[in-house]
C-alpha cells in the first residue's frame, strides 16, 4: 500500500497541494501533524525535492522529534533536514551571522536562571528596592517587547515616561548591555536578532529565501509576532508555505500568541488554499463530543465540528474527592486498577494545570509503587551541581562568559569571598575586560591570600587547558577532567554527606546523558553538546519507551496523545485560574486550554476535583469549575454534585447579547447587572440569593447575595 493511501481525501488534497500557500486549520487529532509529515514524504519521494530545501518548524523539541521520526519511518533514515523548533532553526542562523550584530559566532545562550542572575545583579547595581521590582516582574516586561521587537528606546516611546516605564527602561538597558558584554542572547534574542540579521543583510535573507523552497509551521495558532515575522520574510519570496493550526488550541496568547496570525493568512498570502479536516482519529465519541461542549462556549471562534467513526466508549468519569491527597488516592489507584498486562504505565497522563500539583501526585503514585515521570518543575538542569558544571563547561568553551564564572568562582571553596569577588569585578571592569581574563593576570592573582591565589591559579589553568584542547577531546573526557581538576568532585567526597552523595550521583547522571549524546554523534563537540542542552524544554526529557505515568502540565501536552487521561483540579479559581479573569479573553483562553487537555485523551478520560484544596500554603473550600457546569452532562459518569439546581424560575438568559458581544467580558457582567435592574423596575422577580443565572461569558453561577443593582453570584 501506498504510504499516501493512508490520508483521508482532505488529508490527501493537503499534502498533495505543495505549491503556494496553505493553510490546514482543523481540530484536535484531525491529523494535521500527520498530513504534514506526509507533504514532506511527498515532496522528497514523489516531487524530488531535496530534504535541504525544506523547513519544518515546530514548538518544542519533543515535537520536532517526533516528526522527524515519522517522516524517517516513511522515506528511510538519515536525511538532512531542517525539523526544528524556532529556537533552534534562529539559533543555527545566528551562529552564522550573528557577527552582523556585533556578537562573535560562539555566543552564549542563556537559560531563565542565567537571565534570572543576570536580572539580579543589575537590580542590585541599580540600587532598586528588588521586592518592589522583582527581577522576574523586569524579565516579563523585557521578553513582551522583545517578542513584539521593541528595544529599549521604543519601549519608552510606546508607553510614556512616566517613573515606572523610565525604571524598566534603565533596566531592559543594562540587561541587554550586559548580555552583549557576555556575548549572550537569551531565548528571546534568539528569534529577534535573526530577524534583525534578515532587516540588515538582504543578502543573508536571500540565502535562506533561496534555500527554504518549501516551509510548514505547525501549531501556528501559537505564533507571537515575532516568530510570524520571521516565518513571512521567508517565505515572501516563493510562498511555498503550509501552516497547520487549530484556533480552539491557542493557549499561549499570555505569551505574546496571537490569534489572529492564523485567522489573517489569507490576508497575508494571496492565493491560499485553505484545507479543513473534519474527522477526528485520535478520541472515542464521547470524549470528543464533551471537549465539544465546552470549546462551543467561546465567542471568538470559526465554528466546527469533529466527527469520528470510532465508538462512543465510556463516559467521562468524574470524581469529587475530599480534599487533594485523596484526589491524588483515587487517581493512583484508577491507574492500578487499569493497568493490565497488555497496557503501560505510559498510557497515563495525568495533566494539570500548574506544577504545583504535581507534588501530591508524586507520592500517591509512588506509595502505590508506580513509575511516573514529571516534565517540568525543578528540571533536571536546573539542579545546582548541574548548574556549576554546566558553568565550567561554558567557561571552557567561552572564557569571557562572566556570569558562568562568578557561579563557581568559590565553587568549590577557594577562599574567595564575596569582597574579594566585587573587587575583582571592578578592576575587570575598570580594564574593559573579561573576570576571566583579569584572573590571568599573575600581579592580580598574587595579591590575594594564598589560598585564594593557589585555587584560582589552578582553575585558570584548567579552564585554558580544555580551552585549547576541547576540539580533540571529547564532551565526556572534558566533563571528567573538569570535574577532578577543578576540585569540585573532591569537595563533594569530602562533605561525606547524603546530600552531596545525592549530589555526586547526579552528576553521575548527567555523565549519562553525554554518553547518550555521543552515542547519537560520534563527533559531539563541546559547543553542539551545551547547544543541545541550552535549548531543553521542559518537555524533552519525555522518553516514550520509558514505562512510567506521565506527569506535566496541559500546556506542555500540546500535540501529544495519550489512551488514558486525568484533568484534574477542575475547580472555579484553579482551573479556570482566577487571573483568567484580569484579561480580556482570559476565560476564553482557558476554556481552550481545558479543550487541549481533554482532547489529548484517546480511550478514557477522568476530570477530578477536590472539596478542600491546599495550595501554596493556603486551604479553601473550592466550587466546581465553571467548565464542569458548562460540559454536557450526558456524558459524564460519576459524582456530579454540580447538576442544575433545582429552580422553577427562569434562568435569567443572555442569549440576546449573542449577537453584538462586548469584547470585554465585564461588559457582559454589565449586563446581568442591568437585567436586575430592568427586572426590579418592570416589578419583575427580583434575584433571589440561591437563584441561579446564566452568563454567556462566566456560564452558570448561583446568586450568593444581593445588594441594591448589584448582585454577587458565585
Ligand atoms: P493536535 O491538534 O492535537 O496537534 P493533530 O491534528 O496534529 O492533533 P495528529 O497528531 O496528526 O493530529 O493525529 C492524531 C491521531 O490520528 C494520530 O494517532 C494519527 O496517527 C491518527 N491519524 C491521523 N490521520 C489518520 C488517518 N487518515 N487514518 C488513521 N489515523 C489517522
Ligand atoms: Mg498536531
Amino acid at each position: 500500500m501506498n504510504y499516501l493511501d493512508h490520508l483521508n481525501p482532505q488529508q490527501r488534497e493537503a499534502a498533495l497541494h505543495t505549491e503556494g500557500p496553505l493553510l490546514i486549520l482543523a481540530g484536535a487529532g484531525s491529523g494535521k501533524t500527520s498530513t504534514m509529515t506526509h507533504r514532506i514524504a511527498y515532496l522528497i519521494k514523489e516531487k524530488g525535492v531535496s530534504p535541504y530545501r525544506i523547513l519544518a518548524v515546530t514548538f518544542t523539541n519533543k515535537a520536532a522529534g517526533e516528526m522527524r521520526e515519522r517522516v524517517e519511518a516513511l522515506i528511510g533514515s538519515g536525511i538532512n533536514m531542517w525539523i526544528l523548533t524556532f529556537h533552534s532553526a534562529c539559533l543555527r542562523i545566528l551562529r552564522k551571522h550573528a557577527g552582523l550584530l556585533g556578537y562573535d559566532t560562539d555566543f552564549a545562550v542563556y537559560d531563565p536562571a542565567d537571565q534570572k542572575a543576570a536580572m539580579k545583579s543589575i537590580v542590585k547595581e541599580l540600587n532598586l528596592d528588588d521586592k518592589r521590582y522583582t527581577p522576574a516582574y523586569f524579565l516579563s516586561v523585557i521578553s513582551d517587547c522583545k517578542e513584539k521587537a521593541l528595544g529599549p528606546d521604543d519601549y519608552l516611546r510606546a508607553y510614556g515616561e512616566d517613573p515606572k516605564t523610565k525604571i524598566v527602561h534603565q533596566v531592559y538597558r543594562d540587561y541587554e548591555k550586559l548580555l552583549k558584554k557576555n556575548n549572550a542572547m537569551d531565548f528571546d534574542d534568539l528569534l529577534l536578532n535573526t530577524v534583525r540579521v534578515f532587516q540588515k543583510d538582504e543578502a543573508a535573507l536571500l540565502e535562506y529565501q533561496q534555500r527554504f523552497e518549501y516551509i510548514m509551521v505547525d501549531e501556528y495558532q501559537d505564533t507571537n509576532f515575532i516568530q510570524y515575522t520571521f516565518v513571512k520574510m521567508l517565505a515572501e519570496k516563493n510562498g511555498n508555505i503550509c501552516v497547520v493550526g487549530d484556533d480552539d488550541q491557542c493557549i499561549y496568547q499570555w505569551r505574546g500568541a496571537d490569534i489572529r496570525n492564523i485567522l489573517e493568512f489569507e490576508k497575508d498570502f494571496k492565493d491560499a488554499k485553505i484545507i479543513k479536516l473534519e474527522q477526528n482519529y485520535r478520541s472515542t465519541g464521547n470524549i470528543l463530543a464533551a471537549a465539544h461542549s465546552v470549546i462551543e462556549k467561546n465567542y471568538g471562534r470559526k465554528d466546527k465540528k469533529l466527527w469520528t467513526e470510532k465508538e462512543p466508549g465510556s463516559k467521562i468519569t468524574y470524581y469529587r474527592a475530599d480534599d487533594e491527597r485523596d484526589e491524588a488516592r483515587y487517581v493512583a489507584q484508577e491507574i492500578d486498577r487499569l493497568k493490565t498486562k497488555d497496557r503501560r504505565y505510559s498510557d497515563f497522563a495525568i495533566l494539570y494545570r500548574t506544577n504545583a500539583q504535581s507534588r501530591t501526585f508524586e507520592e500517591a503514585l509512588s506509595r502505590r509503587d508506580i513509575p511516573y515521570r514529571v516534565l517540568g518543575g525543578l528540571r533536571y538542569y536546573d539542579r545546582k551541581e548541574v548548574k556549576d558544571i554546566v558553568s565550567y563547561m561554558r567557561l571552557v568553551q567561552n572564557p569571557s562568559d562572566d556570569l558562568a564564572l562568578l557561579r563557581i568562582i568559590n565553587e568549590p571553596k577557594r577562599g574567595v569571598g564575596a569582597k574579594t569577588v566585587d573587587k575583582l569585578q571592578a578592576l575587570a571592569g575598570v580594564r574593559g575586560e573579561s573576570l576571566f581574563q583579569t584572573l590571568t593576570d599573575e600581579e592580580v592573582v598574587g595579591s590575594l591570600s594564598a589560598k585564594a591565589a593557589a585555587g584560582l591559579r589552578q582553575m585558570v589553568e584548567t579552564i585554558q587547558e580544555y580551552s585549547r584542547e576541547q576540539e580533540n577531546l571529547r564532551v565526556s573526557d572534558i566533563y571528567d577532567g573538569l570535574l577532578v581538576q577543578t576540585g569540585y568532585l573532591k569537595a563533594l567526597e569530602d562533605q561525606n554527606t547524603l546530600e552531596a552523595e545525592g549530589r555526586i550521583e547526579n552528576l553521575m547522571e548527567f555523565k549519562s546523558v553525554i554518553y547518550n549524546y555521543e552515542k547519537d554523534d560520534g563527533q559531539l563537540s563541546l559547543s553542539d553538546f551545551m547547544e543541545r542542552i541550552a535549548l531543553l524544554s521542559e518537555v524533552d526529557n519525555h522518553d516514550e519507551n520509558e514505562n512510567a505515568v506521565v506527569l506535566m502540565t496541559m500546556h506542555s501536552a500540546k500535540g501529544l496523545e495519550f489512551p488514558f487521561v486525568f484533568l484534574p483540579g477542575m475547580e472555579d479559581g484553579l482551573f479556570p485560574g482566577w487571573r483568567a479573569f484580569d484579561r480580556e479573553d482570559g476565560l476564553e483562553e482557558e476554556r481552550r486550554l481545558c479543550y487541549v487537555g481533554m482532547t489529548r485523551a484517546k480511550e478514557r478520560l477522568w476530570l477530578t476535583s477536590a472539596s478542600m484544596r491546599t495550595l501554596y500554603g493556603k486551604t479553601d473550600f473550592t466550587r466546581e469549575s465553571q467548565f464542569l457546569r458548562e460540559m454536557d452532562k450526558k456524558l459524564l459518569d460519576g459524582d456530579a454534585v454540580f447538576e442544575k439546581k433545582k429552580d422553577s424560575r427562569t434562568p435569567i438568559s443572555l442569549d440576546g447579547y449573542r449577537g453584538a458581544k462586548p469584547a470585554n467580558p465585564f461588559e457582559q457582567l454589565k449586563y446581568v447587572k442591568r437585567q436586575v435592574k430592568e427586572r426590579r423596575e418592570t416589578g419583575a422577580e427580583a434575584f433571589q440569593p440561591g437563584e441561579e443565572v446564566v452568563h454567556p461569558k462566566f456560564g452558570r453561577g448561583v446568586v450568593e447575595k444581593t445588594d441594591g443593582k448589584i448582585i454577587q453570584v458565585s
